[in-house]
């Protein structure tokens, strides 16, 4: 939560001088909490002042950015427990363990798998974000050198020695891994190793009032960027846990649990590990470390962090136009549907399923779908017809039908007389999974 005006007022000189630009104090206080002002237009604010209002307006929840480059992963600033109070902002990582002690090669192979796994839903591209390296000694810090070379994503370093930890890290050349961990024992070591190294730090504790003493002291010694691990494992302690961290760094703001955290599934069966891990997701991992890497498994919780990462407030949604699906030419039927992502993927898959090619008008209703957006007047009969004359369907099709949503049959007559005599509207079904059927059927091949 913000700053109020009242709690602002009370850290400035109250002069009412004039010198910032407005007449008093607290007006000045006033627009710095609307945020139409900032704390250095006074230039009388005690370095006290400034330090206890920096600090309470920091985010409740510390933005981490772990690796560089392009695949780098950013976690945290997250300021609600609930999507629907706002928005959650950084997708959680998901993250696969490796085994340093694996040959060379199989080491190789598994850390570039990790990287070039990718899935395609709904118009964007899902991807893995972190390579979990653990091992001993000598061959650990082997490992970390090639799977710094080899990795398109960043590495997560598991050591908890702190001479093998900075042999690692030098090994990584500058790559900014998440150094994991630093406990009661090593955390001095490894907060010396973070700051040097300028690399984020996981901070572990075996409860949650011990986390909190280490994450206090890697900040004393001069660790900026922590990651949390309550260093529980079973899935309901987990939980309680991360609920725990999250409610106290957004509700009391206790500055020691204001960092994202860490997570790791630990199951054998990939089912299980996936029902782990799709929990932590939801409630309220920054990363999940993954064992496993089934397919199957993968894609189930990619699409679960779409969903719980989607903005409510602004569906996902593609341009308007006419779309090809296939190849279609001007014999092919022309659907029409609305530019909410699952509508329009949902309806692309099904006539590619159908393996009749055709076109698709895609009415701009603002991301959603057919029924919400007809029953917000966004999809009406003058609005399909003038898309249609504005892509300029008739060029493209030496027939004039158009296929309309079941669900909309409603307008077919109206969006008749909005195309004018020629153009025929013929009602499809009302569920997108009825167009291989109908197109099969209905559509002359
Ligand atoms: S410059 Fe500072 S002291 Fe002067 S009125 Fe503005 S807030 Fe008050």
């Amino acid at each position: 939560m913000g700053l109020t005006g009242l709690d602002i007022f009370k850290q400035l000189p109250k002069t009412n001088c004039g010198d910032c630009g407005v007449p008093t104090c607290l007006a000045f206080a006033m627009k710095l909490a609307q945020k139409q002002a900032s704390l250095d237009q006074c230039p009388h604010v005690t370095e006290d002042a400034k330090a206890a209002l920096e600090g309470a307006s920091a985010p409740p929840i510390k933005l981490v950015t772990i690796g560089d480059g392009e695949r780098k992963l950013e976690i945290g600033n997250e300021t609600v427990l609930f999507r629907h109070e706002e928005t959650f902002h950084h997708p959680a990582g998901i993250a696969v363990l490796v085994e340093g002690s694996l040959g060379e090669e199989e080491l190789a192979a598994r850390v570039a798998a990790v990287g070039e796994a990718s899935f395609e839903r709904v118009g964007q591209t899902l991807q893995l974000d972190a390579v979990a390296l653990q091992g001993e000694g000598d061959a650990f810090v082997k490992a970390a050198q090639v799977a710094a070379e080899k990795s398109a994503v960043p590495l997560i370093l598991m050591n908890e020695d702190p001479t093998v930890m900075g042999k690692a890290l030098e090994a990584c050349g500058g790559k900014k891994p998440l150094i994991c961990a630093a406990t009661t024992e090593n955390v001095e070591a490894m907060a010396a190793l973070a700051k040097a190294h300028a690399c984020p730090l996981v901070v572990k504790g075996s409860d949650l009032s011990s986390l909190a003493e280490v994450s206090e002291k890697a900040q004393a010694a001069g660790a900026t960027d922590l990651v949390l691990d309550s260093g529980a494992r079973e899935p309901s302690q987990v939980l309680a846990n991360e609920t725990a961290i999250r409610r106290a760094a957004l509700r009391k703001r206790f500055r020691p649990f204001g960092f994202p955290t860490i997570t790791f599934a630990q199951a054998d069966d990939a089912q299980d590990e996936l029902q782990q891990a799709a929990s932590y997701l939801a409630k309220y991992a920054g990363i999940v470390v993954l064992r496993q890497m089934e397919p199957w498994e993968l894609l189930a919780l990619v699409t679960v962090r779409q969903n719980i990462y989607t903005d409510p407030q602004k569906p996902i949604q593609i341009e308007e136009g006419l779309y090809e699906i296939g190849s279609p030419n001007e014999k092919s039927p022309v659907l029409v549907t609305t530019n909410f992502s699952l509508t329009y993927f949902t309806v692309e898959g099904d006539v590619e399923a159908s393996r009749v090619p055709a076109w698709a008008v895609v009415v701009d209703t603002e991301g959603t779908s057919v029924l919400t957006a007809w029953a917000a007047e966004k999809f009406t009969a003058e609005i399909i017809a003038e898309k249609v004359r504005a892509f300029d369907v008739a060029s493209k099709v030496e027939h004039r039908k158009l296929i309309l949503p079941g669900h909309v049959a409603v307008l077919s007559g109206k969006l008749e007389e909005e195309l004018g005599q020629e153009w025929q509207v013929i009602v499809g079904p009302r569920e997108s999974s009825g167009i291989p059927s109908f197109l099969r059927t209905s559509w002359p091949s």
